[in-house]
């Protein structure tokens, strides 16, 4: 390691330690900032030497990242990973600089940063999962990030796992030099119907999928048979797995079986791999239950229309409170007009509490969708009203976008 990067790595561990002391954050992005600042060039330095994987994709990076490493820990060693989310650059650095110099590497990488990721840091692995429109006002339009991705696996040595079902995905991935193809379904296609080879229409039938340019589905290396709440992942040698996970959610398992494939590609078999993947509880904070003053609230996060798509199918036929909280901020995105592509009509007859800064948006949104709500502009304030009309027993649901989330989190700290 480069003296200058040795320096930048010690930075970054006081400065983190200082964050987290005075409470400023987790403690991962501020160091990070500094080490880049002192070491420009030391990603490159801190990646070279062992494996590195990176995770992108719009949804569900920061909980298959913490599926692959939980996989890749089964191999008794200690694995470095930013399990924060904090996905870009600083993050990275963060991450690398936590721990011994060989230990394996698994990054959550925001998409658009996965082709300077993919330069820097020469991962062995890219692991693939979904590209969808996230954040209107300030985010790539999709069919761009994924000719860049094109663009730059087509220059990269890592093999590639890769949504064999997700036709932007296929786009970016499959000028990788090997990529394994993973049915993993996708079930918001309300951004995958412009092809991205040549503008036509994209045409899903029969579980597949195909544009008249030729454009077509891939063959799948690994198929998945889903049968209400079974999910059971085939691999192409004969080998078949029924995936138990502890967290919850169809798209969870889905994702689990692409993290089991990527274990594989870095030696660990899938057997092995998809049980320590069932032991991972919560992610972040999501999908356990936690007691919001008292409480018992079970929390989830959603970003962008094909994240709440598949967190109301989640809770689809729960008939217990739930409280949905949206703010607009820089963090979730300005423009909260995608509000009226989710089908909040989904949530049936329930107890609902508009939350959220944007809770007036909100508020037309559910009216328009034939839904009685109350609104509680404050989340804790909401999950306490909504606790309200729990039977005994019952949770409180709770599924916030990004800062909604954290401003429940920052009112009531998770033990
Ligand atoms: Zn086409």
């Amino acid at each position: 390691m480069r003296l200058r990067t040795r320096l930048a790595v010690e930075a970054t561990a006081a400065v983190n330690q200082l964050s987290r002391h005075i409470g400023t954050g987790s403690g991962t992005v501020a160091g990070g900032r500094v080490g880049l600042a002192i070491a420009p060039g030391a990603l490159a330095d801190l990646g070279r030497g062992r494996t590195v994987a990176v995770v992108s994709g719009t949804n569900g990076k920061t909980t298959t990242t913490r599926l692959l490493a939980a996989a890749l820990e089964t191999s008794g060693a200690s694995v470095v990973t930013n399990a924060t989310g904090s996905n870009m650059p600083a993050g990275h650095f963060s991450a690398l600089a936590s721990g011994p110099r060989e230990a394996p590497a698994v990054l959550e990488t925001d998409e658009g940063y996965l082709p300077a990721t993919l330069r820097e840091l020469s991962p062995r692995l890219a692991l693939l999962l979904n590209l969808s429109r996230d954040q209107l006002d300030r985010s790539n339009e999709v069919r761009m990030v994924a000719k860049r991705w094109r663009d730059a696996l087509a220059g990269s040595t890592c093999t590639v796992v890769a949504n064999a079902d997700d036709p932007l995905v296929v786009f970016g991935a499959r000028s990788a030099p090997s990529v394994l193809w993973v049915a993993a379904g996708v079930h918001w296609r309300a951004d995958a119907g412009g092809c991205p080879a040549c503008g036509g229409r994209i045409r899903f039938a029969q579980g597949t999928w195909s544009c008249s340019c030729g454009f077509a589905r891939p063959v799948p290396d690994v198929a998945l048979e889903e049968r209400g709440e079974e999910t059971t992942a085939m691999f192409a040698d004969g080998r078949r797995f029924t995936i138990h996970l502890a967290i919850p959610g169809g798209f969870n398992r889905r994702n689990a079986v692409m993290a089991a494939a990527a274990a594989e590609v870095l030696g660990v078999p899938a057997d092995r791999a998809l049980e320590a993947m069932g032991k991972v509880e919560g992610v972040a904070g999501r999908f356990s239950v936690h007691s919001v003053r008292g409480v018992p609230t079970r929390l989830l996060l959603a970003k962008n229309p094909a994240g709440w798509d598949e967190l109301l199918e989640l809770v689809a036929g729960d008939t217990g409170p739930i409280v949905i909280a949206i703010n607009a901020r820089v963090a979730d995105g300005r423009d909260p007009s995608w509000l009226w592509d989710v089908p909040f009509e989904r949530l049936g007859s329930r107890p609902i509490v508009a939350s959220g800064e944007r809770s007036a948006d909100l508020s037309v949104r559910l009216h328009y969708a034939g839904l009685e709500h109350r609104r509680v502009k404050d989340p804790l304030e909401a999950v306490l009203a909504a606790s309200r009309s729990a039977q005994p027993g019952v949770s409180v649901e709770f599924i916030g976008n990004y800062t909604a989330f954290h401003d429940l989190l920052a009112k009531s700290p998770l033990a």
